[in-house]
């Protein structure tokens, strides 16, 4: 798959997630409550060196969010693992890296583009 190809679905999933909030545009998106309204285990804690963690094991997804990051880090971060939980893939550990865009895994590019 090219990188246009992961554009369009990364951007597909994102206007999938933003149309079950029927929220106004511009409006703070609660990406929290996504994650959890999905069914999806989310946690905060420490993490060392992480910002950020998605599992999926069979039908059951975690997101786990390091709670030492800033707030809107964390956001960021929780935007992402959804990213990696919309668009199907597997378990992933998120560190500086992938969040700034410098990891070249196709999956955590595509998975930052839902963030955006
Ligand atoms: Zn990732």
């Amino acid at each position: 798959m090219n990188l246009n190809q992961l554009r369009r679905e990364a951007i597909l999933a994102a206007e999938d997630v933003l149309a079950d909030l029927n929220s106004e545009e511009g409006a703070k998106v609660p990406v929290f409550d996504l994650i959890e309204d999905r069914g999806i285990w989310l946690s905060f804690q420490p993490l060392d060196r992480l910002l950020g963690v998605y599992q999926r094991i069979g039908n059951v997804a975690g997101v786990a969010i390091n709670v030492a990051r800033p707030l809107a880090m964390q956001r960021f971060t929780a935007a992402h693992e959804l990213g990696h939980h919309e668009l199907g893939h597997e378990s992933h550990v998120d560190d500086d890296s992938t969040i700034e865009g410098r990891n070249s895994d196709p999956k955590e590019l595509q998975a930052l583009l839902v963030t955006g």
